[in-house]
Formats: C-alpha cells, structure tokens, sequence
C-alpha cells in the first residue's frame, strides 16, 4: 500500500479538520489526492478549495444554500452533487479509498454510514456518530469489512499504545483532557462565563461546537463514549486525567503496569494524517516535540463537582442503547442555546441530564428510533429553555 495514492473525500472539508486534512494532503508530495468535498454553507471556501485540489466532485450538503449561491466560481471539470444525497452517493464511487468524516454534530452520521456501507475505510473524526449510534456503526463496519480509523487525537494515541501489546492485556484507558479554558473556575466564575470565553481555547484551535464542549468538558464524555464502542472497552476501563498541556494525548495500561502514552505538540494534522497513511508514517506538516526545551507536563484528576459532565459521559457508556443519542442531541441543541444566548454555560450539563432522564431508554434501538430520539431530544432542550 505505501506506494499507491491514496483517494481521499473529505466530509466537511470547510471546517477545522477539514482544512487540516487539506494541509496534510497537500504536504503529501501527491500521494494523497482529494477526490472529493463536501461543505454546508461556506461554498465560497468550498470553491477555492476546488480550484487548489482540483476534486472529481464537490457536494454542497444544504440545497437552499447552493440554490442562492452564484457557481461562477467552481472549475467547469468538478462536478456539483446535492445535498445529503450527494454526499452518499459521492463516498460509494469506486474512486473514493478514505472517506475523512469531519462534519461536526449527528448531521456526519449519514455520510459516515454511506461510506461503511460502501465498504470504505473511514478516518473518524465526527465523534458524535460514534456516540449516537456506538454498536450499529461497528455491526456495520464489521459486516462490510470497513476500517474505522480514529482521528481524535485521544483516540489516535490509545489506537497507536494498544499496538504495544496483546488485547487481553489491556487493564485500562487513560484519556488526558486539557481542562479547557475554565479548568481553575470557582463555580460562581463558571456561573458567568461569556460566549467569548467559552470561544477561547487555551491549547487547540477548532470549530465552535467542539470548543465549547471541552469548556464543559462534555468533548471528554463524548470520548468515553467513542472509546467504549470504538475499541470494545468495558466502561469502567476508561478513565480521564486532566493534562493542561495537551502533549500526551492519551494512555494505555497493561496488566504489569506498564503505561504507554503518545506525545506530540497539540496540533490535528499528525492524527489526520496517521489515519491516512495506516500502517505507514510519513514526515507530517505538523510542529515537532522539543524536549531539548523546558517544559512541564502536569497531571491531576478531574474536579467532577464543577465539571459533571465527565460523570454523565461514564454513565451514557455504561447505560448504552438510547442513552448516547438523547445525549449527543441534547447537547448540539444546548450548545447552540448557549451561542445564542438562550441558557447559560452552567446550564448545558443540566439540560443534557434532565433531557436524558426524561427519555423513554431502550437496550436496543433501530437506527430510525435513534435519529427519532435525536429530533425528540433537541425539541425537549427547547422545552426546558422556555419553562
Ligand atoms: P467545524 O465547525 O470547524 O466544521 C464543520 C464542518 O461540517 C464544516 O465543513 C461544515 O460545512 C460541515 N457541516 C456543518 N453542518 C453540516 C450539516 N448539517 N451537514 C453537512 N455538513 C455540515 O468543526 P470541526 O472542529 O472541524 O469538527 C468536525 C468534527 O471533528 C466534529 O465532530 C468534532 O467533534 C471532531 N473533532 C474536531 C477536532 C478539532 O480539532 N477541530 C478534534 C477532534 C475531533
Ligand atoms: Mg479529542
């Protein structure tokens, strides 16, 4: 394989990912090559982005949205898909090796089950697919022989330390949390947090859903939960450590005690690209540990009082079946409460419970049931806004 091009399309390649996917691609020297992209609704980026990789196929996931734009822009040889349609039909074309999902929130879900059910080897960044729908994804990846390859870069680090030992060896998890920007709030303090605040990442530049979820530390239950379906942990195997310097990326324990960990500077385009490269290591565009300079790498637990939803993550885990839609919904729609003003950050984790403790909980639900659980829960976050 460490020859050949690797065709890649990249699902919401306008966003933070994937522009990072773009950067890696680009430092490839050709041997990755973008057959395709996809973006809701910045298509001016999304022609720019056509012109520089020259793509077989570019989709523009929301029609209205491409219906009020002006195309005059996109090269006459790329070709424009439509809508959610567009993008599956784009990941099953025979082209197409690795389908990078790095569209944010349960929108990436279709477009990622496409691509399993096509077959394809996906690099996972849109966790919350994981989340809403854990153990249909993995049936459906295992039925079809598709490789789902973990671009969280926790998740990247645990996949990289399992390879240093047998399965049945493993005794645990540890997942590092940078603690966000809010890690030394008193709880009054967090009871005043800004939009702005909550925008301003200490360690790591992403899109804004993803950046308020690691000032809640809901990105960290998110985890827990990809893990658990992603490696086929038991929920109490994970654990979360907080590690304000973002360096190690995560660990794993084997039953000696020996601890395995992944280190590198904070920065997404060395998970990208090891999940493009799989099993191969190439030279990456990303900046390089310096351990010839001072630093300090510090570690403390999690305070689960000013930050429950750590607590909630462990309990979805174990809890499974409905449990992880209703919380992945409900979070997306309280997060987008908060940037509009609708509730305040320290209502995000009690919206999210009271919503998950409000649904009807089924052991084993149908892929429809749990995109019905995901409207259901969203209108019940609206509910609690306005009671
Ligand atoms: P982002 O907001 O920067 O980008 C989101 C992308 O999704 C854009 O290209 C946008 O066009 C597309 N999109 C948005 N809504 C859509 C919809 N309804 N239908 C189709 N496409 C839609 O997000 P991001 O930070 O790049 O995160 C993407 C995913 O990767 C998330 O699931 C996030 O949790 C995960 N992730 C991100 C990082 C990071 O460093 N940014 C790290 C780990 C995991
Ligand atoms: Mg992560």
């Amino acid at each position: 394989m460490s020859d050949c091009v690797r065709n890649i399309a990249i699902l919401g390649s306008t966003g933070s990912i994937g522009q990072s996917t773009l950067d890696v691609v680009a430092a490839s020297n050709g041997r990755l090559r973008v057959v395709g992209l996809t973006a809701n609704s910045r298509l001016v980026k999304l022609c720019e982005q056509a012109t520089e990789f020259q793509p077989k196929w570019i989709v523009a996931s929301n029609s209205d949205h491409a219906s009020a734009f002006d195309w005059s822009s996109k090269p006459s040889d790329v070709e424009l898909l439509l809508g959610p349609e567009g993008i599956a039909s784009l990941v099953s074309r025979p082209e197409v090796d690795i389908v990078v999902a790095a569209i944010v929130g349960s929108a990436g879900l279709t477009g990622t089950w496409a691509a399993l059910e096509a077959g394809k080897t996906v690099a996972l960044a849109n966790k919350e697919t994981l989340v809403m729908a854990g153990p249909q994804v993995m049936r459906l990846a295992r039925e079809r022989n598709a490789k789902i390859l973990p671009v969280d870069s926790e998740h990247s680090a645990v996949f990289q330390g399992l390879e240093a030992g047998a399965r049945q060896d493993v005794k645990r998890i540890i997942l590092t949390a940078s603690g966000g920007p809010f890690r030394q709030h008193t709880r009054n303090q967090l009871a005043q947090v800004t939009v702005d605040e909550a925008l301003a990442h200490p360690t790591w530049e992403m899109g804004p859903k993803i950046t308020v979820d690691s000032a809640t530390m809901m990105n960290k239950a998110l985890e827990i939960i990809e893990a658990r379906w992603l490696f086929d942990l038991e929920p109490d195997q994970i654990d979360v450590v907080v590690h304000p310097q973002s360096i190690v990326h995560s660990l794993v324990e084997f039953r000696d005690g020996s601890v395995v960990a992944q280190l590198s500077p904070p920065d997404m385009k060395l998970p990208i690209q090891y999940a493009l490269t799989y099993p191969d290591r190439w030279d990456c565009p990303s900046p390089k540990l310096d351990l010839a300079s001072a630093m300090s790498l510090d570690f403390e637990p999690p305070d689960l009082d000013r930050f429950p939803a750590i607590g909630l993550g462990h309990e979805v885990a174990r809890a499974g079946g409905t449990a992880g839609a209703v919380l992945n919904a409900a979070n997306e729609a309280a997060v987008a409460g908060f940037l509009e003003g609708q509730l305040s950050f320290i209502e995000i984790v009690p919206a999210c419970r009271s919503v998950l403790e409000n649904h009807q909980f089924d052991a084993n639900p149908t892929l429809e049931r749990l995109i019905e659980l995901d409207t259901w829960a969203r209108q019940e976050v609206t509910r609690w806004v306005c009671t």
